[in-house]
């Protein structure tokens, strides 16, 4: 009898509450009939945790049916990571059985949020996620943080992973030795947000698969040990107008932001604390988001600091570079336990809150919140991030507007998913916590 044939496979995903991507496999050869239809999918799977339990209770139960229909142009598809069959991730939309759009998609609510900045205010956001992760479970040889050989004692990892990823179309822009112990980054280009989200994910699971295939398992969690470096995800964002020109810098104004990004920058800054439930939300976010961590614990904007929340990133004349295109603000409090499209959309949200508010910029802090006193703090606006998931939850329920932004059954999904988390480590140690979430991310 001769060996059965093995047919091409693409998936088609999409990324829950829990950051977890998940979906269903059919013949890539159909991959195009079904892109108005799309495979079953249901509501309840908006529950699933971390753990693949469902949180209860939840709005949805054992009741209802959506689909998740794939987008096209979502397509990652690389042969580069050493599996036996082609990785093939295609990303899909959860809809109603109509072809609607279902009110619990987070890639859905991040498209709606980004096409009303557009519609109100003739804005394109563009939006880059730097991603760390670190080798576990493997003691690689030493290497010095951030050296050439940290890099090279991981070889073939580093140039396929930026091969796989060309492939896939995420237009890798850089992949480093980090700080932290048998620690990585990989950049990418920046895009609108729906597809940056869309690379968020690609690029996870390539570095996941390709790892995998090289011996490492490569852990996003924010931080695989206490007393260890965290693994941030950093959001760049920009503003252009429709007709493709930057309009986030003003290099006249004192903290050289324009009128329109710093309302936008104003009110991610005010909702803050109750946007870091969406962009760190599990229990060891809070670990990693400490002072003197480079990751973020107060709500401030600065120029450059990498302790600031939201960090002015340089710009360079070198070899002819414009500042104008370069001009970005990165949103630090993010890691990769957060589902990227919500946390995307949390931060166009309170951009829009923002701009509809007519908020005028946030002032520069003058230096680190940590040496600033509770007058000047109060003056400035800067307060400290929520300690735990825990406050994350309480800074959300006490924030009317975040809460408004999502419907009431999606809400209580995602408190739910949150609130099983905090069951789950209750009684656990740090050091315990840092262990499961690591095997997780
Ligand atoms: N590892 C740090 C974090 O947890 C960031 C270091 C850096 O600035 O790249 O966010
Ligand atoms: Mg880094």
């Amino acid at each position: 009898m001769s060996a059965p044939q093995s047919v091409s496979l693409s998936t088609i995903v999409t990324t829950d509450f829990a950051a977890i991507t998940r979906g269903r496999a059919i013949a890539a050869d159909r991959l195009e009939a079904a892109a108005g239809s799309g495979v079953g999918w249901l509501p309840a799977n908006l529950a699933l945790t971390p753990f693949d339990s469902i949180a209860s209770p939840n709005p949805w139960g054992s009741f209802g049916d959506l689909r998740l229909a794939p987008d096209l142009s979502a397509r990652f598809r690389t042969t580069a990571t050493g599996a036996s069959s082609p990785f093939d991730l295609v990303v899909g939309d959860v809809v109603e059985l109509d072809g609607a759009p279902w009110r619990g998609c987070p890639r859905g609510l991040l498209r709606t949020a980004a096409d009303e900045l557009a519609e109100r205010h003739g804005l394109i956001l563009r939006m880059s996620f730097e991603q760390e992760f670190q080798a576990v479970d493997v003691d690689l040889p030493p290497a010095h943080a951030l050296s050439f050989g940290a890099l090279r004692r991981v070889d073939p990892f580093g140039p396929t992973l930026f091969a796989a990823l060309a492939e896939a179309g995420v237009e890798p822009e850089v992949v480093l030795p980090e700080f932290g112990r048998q620690q990585f980054e990989v950049t990418c280009a920046p895009a609108e947000p729906v597809r940056a989200a869309d690379r968020a994910v690609a690029i996870r699971e390539i570095v996941r698969e390709l790892g995998r295939n090289c011996g490492l398992r490569a852990s996003f969690a924010p931080k695989v040990a206490v007393d260890g470096v965290g693994n941030g995800v950093h959001i760049h964002l920009s503003l252009w107008d429709k007709a493709g020109r930057p309009v986030t810098r003003d290099a006249a104004a004192a903290n050289g932001l324009s009128a329109a990004a710093g309302a936008f920058f104003s009110g991610v800054l005010r909702h803050m604390p109750a946007l870091v439930a969406f962009t760190a939300p599990s229990p060891p976010s809070y670990l990693r988001l400490r002072p003197q961590s480079w990751s973020a614990a107060y709500t401030w904007l600065a120029d450059r600091d990498r302790e600031a929340a939201l960090r002015v990133c340089p710009t360079w004349t070198a070899g002819g570079g414009d500042p104008d295109r370069q001009f970005n603000v990165e949103y630090r409090a993010a890691d990769a336990t957060a589902n990227p499209y919500l946390a995307a959309w949390a931060l166009v949200r309170a951009g829009l809150a923002g701009l509809d508010a007519g908020l005028a910029p946030p002032p520069i802090a003058p230096r680190h919140p940590d040496g600033l006193s509770a007058a000047e703090r109060t003056a400035l606006g800067v307060v400290r991030l929520p300690e735990s998931l825990e406050d994350a939850l309480a800074a959300l329920d006490a924030d009317p507007i975040v809460r408004g932004w999502l419907a009431g059954d999606v809400l209580e999904t995602y408190v739910g998913v949150r609130r099983a988390e905090l069951a789950r480590v209750a009684g656990l140690s740090p050091a315990q916590v840092c262990d499961l979430y690591q095997g997780l991310y």
